[in-house]
C-alpha cells in the first residue's frame, strides 16, 4: 500500500513525500481509513509507531476544505489532548509539517510556560489545538478557548494520562466538545480503565492496534547486565569507553539519580544533557534540542518526563535502573530501533531489582539475553544490596512503591 491509496489531498501527500515516508506504516494502514470515514477509533500503538501521522493525516485531509476561513474567524476544529508538554510540541510540530502546503494553523499550549504568547496565537485563529489538560481547562475557564466547534478530539497516549492521574480532567473536556464529534483514543497500553473511557466517550468505535512487543522487539536487540547496584556507574563508564557509540538516552528511576549520574559522566568528559520533571520547560526543550542537534550524545531521563517524546536516530537506550513498572521497559526501549533502524537496549539489573525483571520478562514473553562478559558481574548468590535511603521502600515490594510515586511527584 502506498500513501495515494489512501485517497488524501495532493497537498499532504507532497508534505508527506518530503518527509520521505514511502509506505504507511501498519498503524497508518489500518487507522487512516477509518478516520476518513469519520469512524471513531481505539488505536493501541505506542510512539514510534507511527501514531501521530495516523491521525494527523486524516484530520487535516478533514479539514482541507474548511481551510480558508480569514485568520482571525478560525474556530477550533479539531483538539488533541496529550499527556506532556514535550509530546503536546511534538505533536504540533508534526501537524505543521504535514499541513505545510495548506492554509491551516497549529497551535500547542501546555503548562510551565506563560500563557500570554499562547494567548495571543489562540486569538488569531487557530484549526487544530494540541494541549495538555491542565492548561486547557485552565485557558477554557477563562474564556479564551472555544471549544463549541471541535469536529474531532483525539486523546493521545491515554494511558499515560490516566498514570498522571490527568482522566478527570480528560472527561471534562470531552464534556466542553460538542456530543456529535469523532473520538479518537491512542493507548500503549488498555487497562480496564481506559477500556471504560472509551466506552464513556466513544461512539461505536472501531480498535486498531499493532502489537506494542512485536513492534518494539523486531529491530532492537536487548541485554541484560547483571550488576551490583554500587557497581552500575562503573559499569555504565566501562561501556561508554569500550562499546557504546552513537546517541544514547538512559534511564534512572528517580530525578536525584538523573541529576546523580549527569554529575558523574561530565566529570569524565561526556557531553550529557537532563531531562526530568523538576526542570522548567525551557531547561526540558534546550536539552531535547541539543541532543536533537547532536550537541550532547547522552541524554539521561526520568520515565514520564521522557515517554512519548520522538528522538530520531536514537541508537541505544540503557535501563540504569529497571523501571518498578513492567511496560516501562516497553516504553523505553521502543524509543530506539524505530521505523526499522536498528537499535540496542541495554538493562543493568541489581540483586534487589530482580522482581521488576521477572514481571519485565512475563510482560514481553521471552527472557533478556544475560550479557556475561563484562567486568562488575553479581554472585548469584546475592543477597539484594540494601540501599540505606531507599532500602524500606524496596523491602515493602512494588504495590507500596507506586502508592509512594502517586503521593510524591518523584519523576
Ligand atoms: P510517532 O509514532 O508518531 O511518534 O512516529 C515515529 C517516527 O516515525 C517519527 O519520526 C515519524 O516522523 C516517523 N514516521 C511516521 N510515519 C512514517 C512512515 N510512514 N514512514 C517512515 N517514517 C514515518
Amino acid at each position: 500500500m502506498t500513501f495515494k491509496d489512501l485517497h488524501l489531498d495532493a497537498k499532504i501527500l507532497k508534505a508527506v513525500a518530503e518527509q520521505n515516508y514511502t509506505t504507511p506504516t501498519p498503524i497508518q494502514e489500518k487507522t487512516i481509513p477509518l478516520v476518513v470515514d469519520g469512524i471513531d477509533v481505539i488505536g493501541c500503538a505506542q510512539t514510534g509507531t507511527g501514531k501521530t501521522a495516523a491521525f494527523a493525516l486524516p484530520i487535516l485531509n478533514r479539514l482541507i476544505p474548511q481551510q480558508n476561513a480569514l485568520k482571525g474567524n478560525k474556530k477550533i476544529k479539531a483538539l488533541i489532548v496529550s499527556p506532556t508538554r514535550e509530546l503536546a510540541i511534538q505533536i504540533e510540530e508534526n501537524f505543521k509539517t504535514y499541513s505545510t502546503y495548506t492554509n491551516l494553523r497549529t497551535t500547542s499550549i501546555y503548562g510551565g510556560m506563560a500563557m500570554d504568547p499562547q494567548i495571543d496565537i489562540l486569538t488569531k485563529g487557530v484549526d487544530v489545538l494540541v494541549a495538555t489538560p491542565g492548561r486547557l481547562l485552565d485557558l477554557h475557564k477563562r474564556d479564551l478557548i472555544n471549544l463549541d466547534f471541535i469536529q474531532v478530539l483525539v486523546l493521545d497516549e491515554a494511558d499515560m494520562m490516566l498514570d498522571m492521574g490527568f482522566i478527570d480532567d480528560v472527561k471534562k473536556i470531552a464534556k466542553l466538545c460538542p456530543s456529535q464529534r469523532q473520538t479518537l483514543l491512542f493507548s500503549a497500553t488498555m487497562p480496564p480503565k481506559i477500556e471504560s473511557l472509551a466506552n464513556e466517550l466513544l461512539n461505536e468505535p472501531e480498535r486498531v492496534s499493532v502489537s506494542v512487543i512485536s513492534s518494539a522487539a523486531k529491530t532492537i536487540s536487548q541485554e541484560l547486565y547483571l550488576v551490583p547496584k554500587p557497581k552500575k556507574i562503573e559499569l555504565c563508564l566501562h561501556l561508554l569507553r569500550n562499546d557504546l557509540r552513537g546517541n544514547i538516552i538512559i534511564f534512572r528511576r528517580t530525578k536525584f539519580g538523573v541529576d546523580k549520574l549527569e554529575e558523574t559522566l561530565l566529570k569524565n568528559k561526556y557531553k550529557v544533557d537532563t531531562i526530568h520533571g523538576d526542570k522548567t520547560q525551557a531547561a526540558r526543550t534546550k536539552a531535547l534540542n541539543k541532543f536533537k542537534n547532536n550537541d550532547v550524545n547522552i541524554l539521561i531521563a526520568t520515565d514520564v518526563a521522557a515517554r512519548g517524546i520522538d528522538i530520531p536516530n536514537l541508537d541505544i537506550v540503557i535501563n540504569f535502573d529497571l523501571p518498578n513498572i513492567p511496560e516501562g521497559y516497553v516504553h523505553r526501549i521502543g524509543r530506539t530501533g524505530r521505523a526499522g533502524k536498528e537499535g540496542r537496549a541495554l538493562s543493568f539489573c541489581s540483586a534487589d531489582e530482580k522482581p521488576y525483571l521477572k514481571d519485565i520478562q512475563q510482560l514481553i514473553g521471552k527472557l533478556i539475553p544475560v550479557e556475561e562478559n563484562h567486568p562488575y558481574p553479581l554472585d548469584p548468590k546475592a543477597k539484594p544490596e540494601v540501599h540505606k535511603k531507599q532500602g524500606s521502600k524496596y523491602k515493602k515490594g512494588r504495590k507500596s512503591e507506586a502508592s509512594k510515586a502517586k503521593k510524591k511527584r518523584w519523576y
